[in-house]
C-alpha cells in the first residue's frame, strides 16, 4: 500500500472537521460519519457510475453541485452535504426517478423497508399507485427464488454491477434506449437461461424491490435481525436471519460480515426454509420392542416407532450402552460426531466417547473429505490446516493454482473472490481438473489431467521448475529439510513421461511450470479432487513440496489452501473428533496428553478412562459392525447411508448393528437403521461457534423457536452423559469432569483450558467482534491469520518423495467408463437440508449424471434420458446430462438424492493407507439403457 493511500487528511463537512484517508471517496466518508444523503446508484463494494446524481453535494471552489460518489477527497476540502438548495435538487431528482415507477404492492406503512422507500418518505414523495397502468408484468421471471418487477426499477444499475463485480456472471444488462430502457437478463432471456447462479447479489443491492426474494413477503415487518454463520460450507459466510414470532422468515446480507460482506451463494441466501420443514423431528422416538425390554428379532425389520418422553429415551440409551460396555468393552461402541454441529458440541461428543464410554472410537465426515489433507500437512509442516486466509489469497496472490476444487460450486463465495482476482487485478489462474468446471472459463490455463494422476502432474511441474532453476534456494536452505530426496525423485518426471500418464499436453505442462515457478506470491487451492484417492496423502505431500520448493509459504497471497467442505469440519477436527487425537491435535498415544485428559476428566470408580491406542475410523467402524465387533452406534447429525462409499455395504453393516442411536433434525436415510431417534435442532436454534476453512472462529446464535420437544444437541449429549455416568455409578472428580454446563460459552471456556490452539478463545471476545483465527495462544493473543511465517509448526518443513500410483479400479472391458463424483451448486452433501428447501429443490430437482456427447452418441443416449449406471458394487438410475464438462470416457455423478439415485451405490471402498479416506474420485462403471 502506498504512503499516499494511507495518509490521514482533514476536511470539513457541514462545518465539522472530519478525518479521512487520502484518496477515499467522499460518499464513504459521509456514510461513516452518519451523514445521510440519498445515493441510489452507489453502494459500497460496487464500482461507481455517478449516474443517479441523488448524492449531490457542494464543494468549495466548484461552480456546480457534484455527486459525492465521484469525489475523491483531498486535504482541506470543504463540503456542504446539507443545504436548502441541495434538498430541493434531491427532491427533483427523486421525483424524476418515479416517472416510470409503478408500485403495485405499495403500502405506506411499510414503505421504508426498501432504500428508495426510505427516501420517498423522507422527501414526502409518493410512488405511482396500482391504479396506473404498469409497463411490465409484476412478476416477469420464473426464477424460483427471485421475483422480478421491472415496474419498480429506477435504472440505478446496481444489479448489473453486483452481477459483474461481485459474482462475475454478467447476467444483467441494459437494453433498448430512452424511455424504453430496461434491465434485461442476457439477450432478453429468463435469468437462469442467461447463466444466473442464483446468488441473489442483484437482490441484495437492489434499492427498490424491483428484484426481491420471492419467498419473503414484500414489506413484512420482522421483529429482529440476528447475525449468524452459514450452516453449509466451510467459507463461513455471515448473514442476518430475519425473525418474526420466533420464526425464520428470510435471510439478508449483513454488510459487516467479515468473510463475505454483502455476498452470499444460493444456499446461504435461499436455502434455509428447511428450518421449519414439517419433517422436523419433534419428539424422541424408540422402536416398540425397546419399550418391552426385548431384543430385535428380525435383522431386516427394526419394527415400529413409538414416541416417548426424553426420560424414557435417555434411560433406554443409558441401559443399552452400559450393557454393551459390560459385555463387550468400551471399544464395541462407535461414536460419529458431526461437522454440521458447533465446536462446543463436537468437544462434548469426543469427551462423551472418551470419558463416558471409554473409547477413542470417535470420528466424523472429515474422514471422508480431508483426512488426507490433515495427515499430509502434518507430515510436511506439523500442522494440518489452511495456511492463509481467503481474503489474502483473493487480494494478493499473483498466481492461483486450483487443483481438484470446483470452487465456484462448492465454496461459491470464495469462487467468486477468485473470479474477482482474475477480472479485477489480472491474477493468473491455473485450473487442474478433469472436468471443464465453471472456473476454467476464467483460467489462464486449464490442465485436464486424467482422474487419479495428480502426483505425476505436480511432480512434472516441479521437475521443470528445478530444471529451469526457478526454485527458491534461500527458502529451501533456511526453512526446509530433505530437499535432495525430493529433487532426486523428480528426475524421471519429464514432460513426456508426465504427459503419457496424465494426458495433459507437454506445452501445457511447460506453461504451468513457467507460471507457477516464476510468479509470486502463488497460492495452491485444493479440495476433494486431491484428497479422495488411495493416494490422497501423497497428493497433499506433493502440493506441500511445490509450495516449499517455490518459497510460497508464510507470506500473504500464497500458502497451502485446502478448502474444508462442511461448515464446521475444521472445528470438529480441531476439537478432537478423530480417533487419534484429543482436542488441539494432542495425540492419544502421547503419554503427556493422555495423563492431561485423564486427570481433567477423571471419574470415581474408574482408574483408567481410556487406552493409549488410537480408535477406529468411520470406515473401520462400519466394517466392524458387519463382523460384530462394533455392536452399537451413537450418531450425531451424520448420514452414512448417503455419504459413505459403497452404500450397499454400509446398509448391510448398519442393519447388522445391534443398537443405534441417531440424533438428528430430520428422519434421514440413516434413521431406517436406528433404534432411538433424539430430536436435535438446527444452527438457527442454538448458540456456539463454527470454525471456517481459514481457521476463523465465529459465533452462531439462538434465534428461532425449536419445534416440539427438540433440544439443543449439546444439552442432549450432556444429559445422556450424566445419565450413563449415574447408571454406572461413576462420579466426576477431575477439574473438567462434570457435565453441568449452563451455556455453550461455558463449554468454550473448558475447551480453552485444555486446547492450546484455542487457549485465548472465548464467546465474550467473539461477541466484541474480535476476528480470531487459531492458534489464539492466550486471552490477549490476536490470533494467527497466516501460519508458518517464521518457522513451520514442526520447525523445518519436510520434503517427501512421492510417486504416481494408478487408481485401484480403472475401466476395463466389462466396465469401460471412469466414474468420478462430487456435489452440485444447489445441494449439499447428503442433501438432508437442501432437499427440504423449496427454492433449492426447484433449481435442481433430481440427480443428473454428466456424460460426454461422444459417449452419449455411441451409446444412443438422448439428453435427459433415464439411464442405469452399474459398477461392481451396485447401480444407480439417473437422467443423462450430455455435457462438454466431462471428456470422453468419464462420467460424473452426485450423492444428493437417495436410494437408486445415489452415486455412492457405485463408489469403491478402497482406502488411502494412512488417512483411510475412500477413493470416491475413480471407479469403473458401465451404462445400461434398457430401462
Ligand atoms: Fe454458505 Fe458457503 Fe454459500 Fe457462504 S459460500 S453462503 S458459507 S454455502
Amino acid at each position: 500500500m502506498s504512503h499516499e493511500s494511507t495518509q490521514k487528511i482533514q476536511l470539513t463537512v457541514d462545518e465539522h472537521s472530519v478525518t479521512a484517508t487520502n484518496g477515499e471517496l467522499l460518499i464513504d466518508i459521509l456514510y461513516r460519519e452518519g451523514i445521510k444523503i440519498p445515493s441510489l446508484c452507489y453502494s459500497p463494494g460496487l464500482s461507481c457510475t455517478g449516474s443517479c446524481r441523488a448524492c449531490l453535494v457542494e464543494v468549495q471552489g466548484s461552480r456546480i453541485s457534484l455527486p459525492a460518489c465521484e469525489i475523491t477527497v483531498t486535504n482541506g476540502m470543504q463540503v456542504t452535504a446539507n443545504s436548502e438548495a441541495l434538498e430541493k435538487d434531491r427532491r427533483v431528482i427523486l421525483s424524476m426517478m418515479l416517472e416510470h415507477y409503478v408500485d403495485s404492492d405499495f403500502d405506506a406503512s411499510s414503505i421504508e423497508h426498501t432504500e428508495l422507500g426510505y427516501w420517498l418518505r423522507r422527501y414526502e414523495l409518493t410512488p405511482t399507485l396500482k391504479s396506473q397502468k404498469p409497463r411490465f408484468s409484476a412478476d416477469s421471471d420464473p426464477h424460483p427464488a427471485i421475483r422480478v418487477d421491472l415496474n419498480k426499477c429506477i435504472l440505478c444499475t446496481r444489479c448489473i454491477r453486483a452481477c459483474n463485480d461481485v459474482q462475475g456472471r454478467f447476467v444483467w444488462g441494459l437494453s433498448e434506449r430512452s424511455d424504453n430502457t430496461k434491465i434485461t437478463a442476457g439477450m432478453d432471456e429468463h435469468m437462469l437461461d442467461a447463466g444466473c447462479e442464483s446468488c441473489g447479489a442483484c437482490v441484495a443491492y437492489c434499492p427498490t424491490d424491483a428484484l426481491s426474494d420471492r419467498n419473503a413477503p414484500l414489506g413484512l415487518e420482522t421483529d429482529e435481525k440476528v447475525m449468524t454463520t452459514c450452516a453449509y460450507c466451510g467459507v463461513g459466510c455471515n448473514f442476518d436471519l430475519n425473525i418474526k414470532d420466533g420464526h425464520l422468515q428470510y435471510v439478508t446480507s449483513n454488510p459487516h460480515a467479515p468473510v463475505n460482506g454483502m455476498h452470499l451463494c444460493v444456499k446461504g441466501r435461499y436455502g434455509f426454509d428447511f428450518v421449519h420443514h414439517p419433517d422436523r423431528l419433534t419428539q424422541p422416538m424408540v422402536r416398540e420392542w425397546l419399550l418391552q425390554g426385548a431384543e430385535r428379532t428380525d435383522k431386516n425389520d427394526r419394527g415400529k416407532w413409538v414416541a416417548v418422553s426424553w426420560e424414557q429415551a435417555l434411560d433406554i440409551v443409558a441401559q443399552r450402552f452400559s450393557r454393551i460396555i459390560d459385555e463387550s468393552g468400551s471399544d464395541s461402541l462407535a461414536i460419529f460426531s458431526s461437522a454440521k454441529c458447533t465446536n462446543e458440541e463436537n468437544y462434548l461428543m469426543q469427551k462423551f466417547a472418551r470419558q463416558v464410554i471409554g473409547t477413542h472410537n470417535i470420528d466424523h465426515c472429515a474422514r471422508l473429505c480431508h483426512s488426507s489433507t490433515v495427515a499430509g500437512l502434518v507430515a510436511s509442516f506439523g500442522s494440518g490446516a489452511m495456511s492463509n486466509t481467503m481474503a489474502d489469497v483473493a487480494e494478493q496472490s499473483q498466481a492461483l493454482f486450483v487443483i481438484g476444487s470446483n470452487t465456484t460450486e462448492q465454496h461459491p463465495v470464495f469462487g467468486s473472490m477468485i473470479r474477482q482476482a482474475v477480472h479485477q487485478r489480472g491474477a493468473k489462474l491455473i485450473v487442474a481438473d478433469p472436468r471443464n468446471i465453471d472456473l476454467t472459463e476464467f483460467a489462464t490455463l486449464h490442465l485436464r489431467q486424467k482422474p487419479g494422476t495428480d502426483i505425476a502432474l505436480i511432480n512434472g511441474i516441479m521437475h521443470l521448475i528445478i530444471k529451469n532453476d526457478w526454485q527458491d534456494d534461500h527458502f529451501i536452505k533456511t526453512r526446509t529439510e530433505d530437499y535432495e530426496t525430493l529433487s532426486e525423485s523428480l528426475s524421471k518426471y519429464t514432460p513426456e513421461y508426465v504427459s503419457q500418464i496424465t494426458s495433459v499436453p507437454i506445452d501445457a505442462i511447460v506453461e504451468a511450470a513457467t507460471i507457477l515457478g516464476t510468479t509470486k506470491p502463488m497460492a495452491v487451492i485444493w479440495a476433494m479432487g486431491i484428497t479422495q484417492h488411495i493416494v490422497g496423502v501423497q497428493n497433499v505431500l506433493s502440493l506441500a513440496n511445490l509450495q516449499m520448493l517455490t518459497g510460497n509459504m508464510g507470506i500473504p497471497g500464497a500458502g497451502v489452501n485446502p478448502l474444508r467442505g462442511q461448515n464446521n469440519v475444521q472445528g470438529a477436527c480441531d476439537l478432537g473428533c478423530l480417533p487419534n487425537v484429543f482436542p488441539g491435535y494432542q495425540q492419544v498415544t502421547n503419554p503427556d496428553s493422555l495423563s492431561k485428559f485423564s486427570n481433567a476428566w477423571a471419574l470415581s470408580n474408574r482408574a483408567q478412562l481410556f487406552s493409549q491406542k488410537q480408535g477406529q475410523t468411520i470406515t473401520e467402524m462400519v466394517d466392524n459392525s458387519l463382523t460384530g465387533s462394533i455392536r452399537g452406534f451413537y450418531i450425531l447429525a451424520e448420514n452414512p447411508i448417503m455419504s459413505d462409499p459403497d452404500v450397499n455395504h454400509v446398509r448391510q453393516a448398519m442393519a447388522n448393528a445391534e443398537f443405534t442411536v441417531l440424533q438428528e433434525i430430520f428422519p434421514s436415510e440413516t434413521a431406517d437403521y436406528a433404534d432411538v431417534l433424539l430430536p436435535g435442532v438446527t444452527f438457527a436454534e442454538k448458540e456456539g461457534t463454527f470454525t471456517n476453512t481459514e481457521r476463523r472462529i465465529q459465533l452462531i446464535h439462538d434465534a428461532v423457536i425449536s419445534p416440539g420437544e427438540a433440544k439443543k444437541d449439546w444439552v442432549i449429549t450432556a444429559e445422556l452423559a450424566k445419565r450413563i455416568l449415574a447408571h454406572r455409578q461413576q462420579k466426576p472428580v477431575g477439574s473438567f469432569a462434570n457435565w453441568d454446563y449452563q451455556s455453550a460459552a461455558q463449554v468454550m471456556d473448558e475447551i480453552a483450558a485444555l486446547t492450546p490452539s484455542y487457549a485465548g478463545v472465548s464467546h465474550a471476545r467473539l461477541h466484541q467482534g474480535e476476528q480470531l483465527h487459531w492458534p489464539v495462544k492466550d486471552k490477549l493473543h490476536p490470533g494467527t491469520p497466516i501460519l508458518h511465517v517464521k518457522e513451520f509448526s514442526r520447525g523445518k518443513g519436510l520434503f517427501h518423495a512421492t510417486e504416481h500410483l494408478s487408481a485401484k479400479e480403472l475401466p476395463d472391458e466389462d466396465y469401460p467408463l471412469c466414474l468420478t463424483t462430487g456435489r452440485v451448486l444447489y445441494h449439499w452433501h447428503g442433501a438432508e437440508m437442501t432437499r427440504r428447501s423449496q427454492p433449492l429443490l426447484a433449481l435442481y430437482p433430481e440427480t443428473l449424471v454428466e456424460i460426454s456427447l461422444k459417449d452419449a452418441s455411441r451409446l444412443g443416449i438422448d439428453e435427459m434420458q433415464m439411464i442405469r449406471i452399474v459398477s461392481r458394487r451396485g447401480y444407480m438410475v439417473a437422467r443423462a446430462n450430455i455435457s462438454d464438462r466431462v471428456p470422453l470416457g468419464l462420467i460424473f455423478g452426485n450423492f444428493h438424492f437417495p436410494d437408486q439415485a445415489n452415486v455412492n451405490n457405485l463408489t469403491i471402498n478402497e482406502l488411502d493407507p494412512v488417512a483411510k479416506i475412500p477413493e470416491y474420485k475413480v471407479c469403473a462403471v458401465r451404462i445400461e439403457t434398457d430401462i
